[in-house]
Order: C-alpha cells, then sequence, then structure tokens
C-alpha cells in the first residue's frame, strides 16, 4: 500500500481529519486529495465589474480547493447540537460538542484568538420570541469572519504541508476496495492505501451518489430546505446581532403547520451568488474587519421541504426551482417585500430609490413567479412573525433575494465511527448527509481520525 490513509476532500472534514492524524501518528504516510486549488489559487473571476456572473469555472473556486466551501464563508463555528447537523445521533451529545470545542481551540491556535464567542445562555430574546412563537435555538456561535477564517486556513496548511502529502486539481474518480485496503483512482493514475477517508462536502454529493451506487452502500433521501435571503439595514436586527451574532429563530407557519427558519445571519455583510453544481443560488458572508462591513444585515429564510414516497429526488426539487430563478433573473433575482406584496415585479427604478441598497448586483423580479405558493406564503408569514421582535422587517423597502436552497447530500450509511459498511472506509462532513455545517464536519473529521488511531 502507497499510503497509510487516503483523504478524498480538503474541506474542515479532510483538513481536521489530516490535522487529528498528524498529532497522534505522525509517522503515518497520508494523502489529501481535492478536486479543487490550493488556497491561494482560489479565485472567483466574478468581480462586479467585468465579470457579474458566474462563468462556470472547470471548478468552482468558491465551494472547491484547500478549506472546502467554507473557505469564503463568514467563518461561523456554531457549537451546538441544536442545528447543523445530527453528527450526535452517531457519536453522541456530550462527545460531539467536546468534538466541536476542540476544533475551536485548534482555531483559536491557528489564528482565531481575539475572535468573539457569542452564546444564547441567559439571553432576553429567547422569552422575546417565545411570546411572539418564534424559537430561538441555542448556540454558542464563534464568528472568525471571511477574513480570519482565511488566516486560520493558511495556518492550518503552513502545519500541514510537510506532513501530509497534498494533491489539488485532482478530482477523485473512483474508490474500488481490494482485499487490504482501497484503490483510489484519479485522471491518470491510480494510488492504493490501507484506510479511506471520504469527505467531499456539497460539492461532491453526485460523485458521493455514484461511489456509494457502485460500492452498494445504503443512503436514504433526504430534505431540501428553499426560501429567500433577506436583506435589510443592520439597525433592525442590532439589538439581537450584537448580544447573539447569529440568532437561529424557528416559526411553524399558521397556514400549512410549515417550518420556517433563519439561517446563516451575516451582521454588516454582503449577499454573494452561489455555484452549485453549475446553479446560480444566493447566500451571505461577512468581515470581521470593520472596514470592509457594510451598512446591512443578511440572513436567509427557509422553508424545510420533506418529501414522502415515491417521489426521492429531493435536491432535484430544489435545483428546478433555481433554475427556473435563472431562467428569469439570469441569476439571482431581488425583490423589494413592498412590491412582492402588492404582487408587482421590482425593476431598476423601485431597487434605486428603495433606502436599503442591495450588496449584490442582482436582476430586479418578481419572486412569485419563481417560488411556489405554499413556499412563498410561510416566508411571507414569517416575515410578519419576525417584525413584531425586530420591528423593520417588513418594510416595504427590505430587500428579498431568491432563491436560497440548502441542498443536503443522501444521507450515507455509516456506524458509530462513521465507518462505511467497508472496514477502513469513512464517510464524514457534508458528503456523508450527517452534517451541514463548519463545525461539524470539522468535529466529524477529528473524530474519524481518533478512529483511525485507536485514541477513543
Ligand atoms: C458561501 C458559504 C458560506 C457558508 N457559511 C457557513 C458558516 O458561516 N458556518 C457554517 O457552519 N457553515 C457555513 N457554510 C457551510 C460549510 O462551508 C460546510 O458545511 C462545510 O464546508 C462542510 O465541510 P466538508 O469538509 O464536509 O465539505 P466541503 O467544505 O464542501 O469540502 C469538500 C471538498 O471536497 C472536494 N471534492 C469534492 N469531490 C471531490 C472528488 N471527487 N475528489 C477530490 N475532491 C473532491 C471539494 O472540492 C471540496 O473542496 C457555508 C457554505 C458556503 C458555500
Amino acid at each position: 500500500m502507497k499510503y497509510d490513509v487516503i483523504i478524498i476532500g480538503a474541506g474542515p472534514g479532510g483538513i481536521f481529519a489530516a490535522y487529528e492524524l498528524m498529532q497522534h501518528r505522525p509517522d503515518m504516510k497520508v494523502a489529501v486529495f481535492e478536486a479543487g486549488h490550493a488556497l491561494h489559487k482560489r479565485h472567483c473571476p466574478i468581480d462586479g465589474d467585468r465579470i457579474k456572473t458566474c462563468i462556470g469555472c472547470k471548478t468552482c473556486s468558491i465551494m472547491s480547493g484547500f478549506g472546502g466551501a467554507g473557505a469564503f464563508s463568514d467563518g461561523k463555528y456554531n457549537i451546538t447540537n441544536d442545528f447543523g447537523g445530527t453528527l450526535y445521533e452517531y457519536i453522541g451529545k456530550k462527545k460531539a460538542l467536546e468534538l466541536m470545542q476542540y476544533v475551536d481551540d485548534i482555531n483559536m491556535r491557528h489564528g482565531g484568538e481575539g475572535t468573539r464567542l457569542y452564546s444564547t445562555a441567559g439571553t432576553q430574546f429567547k422569552k422575546i420570541c417565545i411570546q411572539h412563537d418564534l424559537h430561538l435555538l441555542d448556540a454558542s456561535v464563534r464568528h472568525l469572519g471571511t477574513d480570519i477564517n482565511y488566516i486560520v486556513l493558511e495556518n492550518l496548511y503552513a502545519y500541514l504541508k510537510n506532513k501530509v502529502e497534498f494533491f489539488f486539481d485532482t478530482p477523485v474518480q473512483s474508490v474500488a476496495a481490494l482485499e487490504d485496503g482501497y484503490a483510489v483512482r484519479c485522471a491518470d493514475e491510480e494510488y492504493t492505501c490501507r484506510q479511506c477517508v471520504i469527505s467531499v462536502g456539497r460539492s461532491g454529493s453526485k460523485w458521493m451518489e455514484t461511489v456509494c451506487r457502485e460500492l452498494k452502500i445504503p443512503t436514504k433521501s433526504n430534505r431540501v430546505d428553499i426560501g429567500v435571503r433577506v436583506e435589510l439595514p443592520a439597525e433592525v436586527f442590532s439589538h439581537l446581532t450584537d448580544e447573539l451574532y447569529e440568532s437561529k429563530i424557528v416559526y411553524r407557519t399558521e397556514t400549512y403547520g410549515d417550518r420556517v427558519r433563519t439561517f446563516c445571519m451575516n451582521p454588516k455583510g454582503s449577499v454573494v451568488n452561489e455555484n452549485t453544481n453549475g446553479i446560480i443560488t444566493v447566500n451571505g458572508h461577512s468581515y470581521e474587519d470593520p472596514a470592509r462591513q457594510t451598512g446591512n444585515t443578511n440572513f436567509a429564510l427557509l422553508v424545510a421541504k420533506h418529501f414522502s414516497e415515491p417521489f426521492k429526488d429531493s435536491n432535484g426539487y430544489g435545483e428546478s426551482i433555481a433554475r427556473l430563478s435563472n431562467m428569469l433573473g439570469g441569476g439571482v433575482i431581488v425583490q423589494r417585500f413592498g412590491d412582492l406584496i402588492r404582487g408587482r415585479r421590482s425593476n431598476s427604478d423601485r431597487i434605486r430609490e428603495s433606502f436599503v441598497t442591495p450588496t449584490l448586483d442582482a436582476t430586479p423580479g418578481d419572486l412569485s413567479l419563481v417560488l411556489p405558493k405554499r413556499l412563498l406564503d410561510g416566508i411571507i408569514e414569517m416575515i410578519y412573525a419576525l417584525d413584531k421582535v425586530a420591528p423593520g422587517t417588513a418594510n416595504e423597502d427590505t430587500l428579498l433575494y431568491g432563491v436560497e436552497v440548502k441542498f443536503y447530500n443522501m444521507e450515507v450509511e455509516v456506524d458509530e465511527h462513521l465507518q462505511s459498511r467497508y472496514e477502513g472506509l469513512y464517510v464524514i462532513g457534508d458528503g456523508s448527509g450527517i452534517t451541514h455545517s463548519l463545525s461539524h464536519a470539522s468535529a466529524s473529521g477529528v473524530h474519524v481520525a481518533r478512529e483511525i488511531v485507536g485514541k477513543h
């Protein structure tokens, strides 16, 4: 065998697996294969000036490369079992929290020191939310910010680069089980290893499905979350964001009983495009450095959609809706809340006259032509509910960008060691369908590394 361990994917899951392996067994021969570029070569060509929309690069620098999908994210590490994945169902709540805490400690030792840890413990907002039928979830949130997150990644890479062999711009094509290990096939070479950790994230979801099909690893279909990104003046949510930074608030709609939640809140942040398998959706982030902050706060409002038999393609459903917005708007659509309520499209003049200046150059349009009524009704209901705890949310000029879709990978069948039905073949991070966040994905990497070196 050429390697003791091959890790596929250099996102947080893969990075923390490699880091922990080197902490315990620096003598191990470990290779990391990554479809995207090294960190310093990751550049999205969209500059808002010459190139305004996605040009479909061979590998998307936002989603792929060292640091994975999280590299240019807001760097919010939510230390909680309440959201961000279901790792605790496999390894227990206590251990999951301990691992997330451990990841936070490593981040602090690699450039994150001095960043703020927010917490919902003892906050008055929980009561205020419940009084309005809104439910604030518990979490501690470490906000690194896009800038510090990048520095942490640089430092982690500096630590790993001479200990682990990195293969960038090297997508793995297939994984085959051998008698005493695994063969990992890339475009023009095959590499063998005793144990293999697959951590391919959301961008590797389709590839992961193929691998599971070929190796007959059972999977089950998951859900899809669909909604919009809301952007409003930072003052509207400042009483919440100053204390909690991010508030995860859940609401059950009166009309349909659907659950709508706030997601990925970015105080003084920017709205950005996201490219998932060629489909342009919307996301957001913010910087720790005040000089790079904006006057707006953005967050997503997502409706969770679970499908029952016989329909299985929940991600396909989300993709179709996102495609519709791409078809009408050439990318992301933006609409003023006031226009949506009046049943009219937003146009450039209405957006220009708005008191909220958009931070993303999106196409003014009509989201009611894109989002199914049930989902849109839920979002509108939640905006009015949020208006009670953050007056101003339902203002005419509040901007809604669509669509935001949270695709969930199919859940791969693994045991409490995150090991598939093949001994020594582990599936972790967002690619396993078990985690959906930086802290959970990173924690799953640490867990598997300790499993491999027998340190549990
Ligand atoms: C814009 C944005 C903002 C976000 N903000 C936050 C946030 O603030 N907080 C939070 O908790 N989460 C956030 N997320 C989600 C978070 O980034 C992910 O949950 C996290 O990165 C998952 O880590 P991972 O290692 O499982 O997968 P990923 O980070 O997706 O990494 C997987 C890696 O595998 C590589 N890969 C895929 N297929 C192959 C293959 N066949 N061969 C080789 N390599 C392959 C990919 O190129 C990628 O680099 C954000 C995501 C985005 C896109």
